[in-house]
């Protein structure tokens, strides 16, 4: 099933988790015992993230292929433009058509550590929407059906870190859906009204794709930390203040970050959200309890 029919009559807000291929043998192991234990959790898709160079780039389609077939659940394989010739991104889309998979979030992936900017392969591409123009034209010269796969790419509701504000950001948005995309999932953001106000601007320039809040529980201090510097997300001050006192105590740390998750995530169903997309980080404890809690509001009746 492919994003957009998730979404087309949905009588509830569809719910994802994105996980990632680990980079040691014995992390793998462990994510392989994690992935039913997601499965019972019954989200509608898992998408599979693509490392930004080397071996986990191989694991991103076993991974998925792995849920799809072994446990019949709908995935999706993460696909950037970092270091593709457009052959390259040919070849990789044919395997994942072959592999049964009919969902992409397609993105232009970071800059190499310690770069400022992003520069294109030889012969690839420099945006995210280029990428999805190509796999709309890989499914009419290869596959011959449009829109085979289900499109999903990135949305910035604190603005992309590169975009001179967030006002260009949506505009470049709306090329990725103008392109074929055919649902947003946002960055991560730990104040809902940075969501809010990005739909509202979205809307106003008539993007009309469902856009996902994507949602991190905070698992360690120092994990959070690394990823907001590198993303551009912010951590409002109460909630900065809290993860002070957690510093070195992950386990404090995730009772902070499921609270705060819960928090966010029933404000955004209660303002009618088509969905909430997870940032699991390959863990299941504390993204079973958050969805115990969010249940009564997934499901309102059950
Ligand atoms: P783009 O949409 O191409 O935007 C990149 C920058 O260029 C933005 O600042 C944008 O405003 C600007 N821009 C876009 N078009 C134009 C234009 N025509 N002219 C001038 N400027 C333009 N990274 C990975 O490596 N692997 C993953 O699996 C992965 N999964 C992700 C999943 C989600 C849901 C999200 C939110 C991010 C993910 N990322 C992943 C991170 C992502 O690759 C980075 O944020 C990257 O820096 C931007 O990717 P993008 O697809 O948003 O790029």
């Amino acid at each position: 099933m492919r994003f957009p029919d998730f979404f087309k009559c949905a009588k509830r807000p569809i719910i994802s988790f994105e996980i990632f291929p680990p980079k040691t043998e014995k992390a793998l192991e462990n994510l392989l015992q994690v992935i039913p234990e997601l499965i019972e959790l019954s989200p509608d898709y898992i998408t599979v993230t693509y490392g930004a160079m080397g071996s986990t780039r191989e694991k991103t389609l076993e991974i998925a292929s792995l849920i799809k077939q072994h446990y019949n659940m709908e995935t999706a394989c993460h696909l950037t433009c970092v270091g593709a010739s457009q052959r390259e991104i040919d070849n990789i889309l044919m395997r994942i058509y072959k592999a049964g998979i009919q969902n992409i979030v397609a993105l232009r992936g970071d800059p190499p550590r310690g770069e400022r900017d992003f520069s294109a392969p030889a012969d690839g591409y420099s945006y995210a929407y280029q990428l999805v123009e190509h796999i709309r034209r890989f499914e009419k010269t290869f596959i011959g059906q449009e829109n085979f796969f289900g499109i999903a790419v990135a949305g910035y509701p604190e603005k992309h870190i590169e975009a001179p504000s967030l006002e260009e950001d949506i505009l470049h948005l709306k090329r990725k859906v103008e392109a074929g995309a055919d649902i947003v999932i946002t960055q991560l953001f730990f104040n809902n009204e940075f969501y809010f106000n990005f739909v509202k601007k979205a809307k106003a320039l008539n993007i009309s794709v469902p856009i996902i809040p994507g949602l991190m529980p905070i698992v360690s201090v120092r994990q959070i930390k690394r990823i907001t510097s590198m993303c551009g997300a912010t951590i409002p001050p109460s909630l900065q203040e809290e993860l002070e006192e957690a510093i070195d105590d992950d386990e404090k740390a995730s009772e902070i970050g499921i609270r705060q998750c819960i928090k966010q995530a029933r404000e955004l169903l209660e303002n009618g959200v088509p969905g909430l997309h997870f940032y699991v980080l390959n863990k299941s404890q504390h993204i079973s309890r958050i969805m115990s809690a969010i249940k009564p509001y997934i499901y309102p009746k059950s």
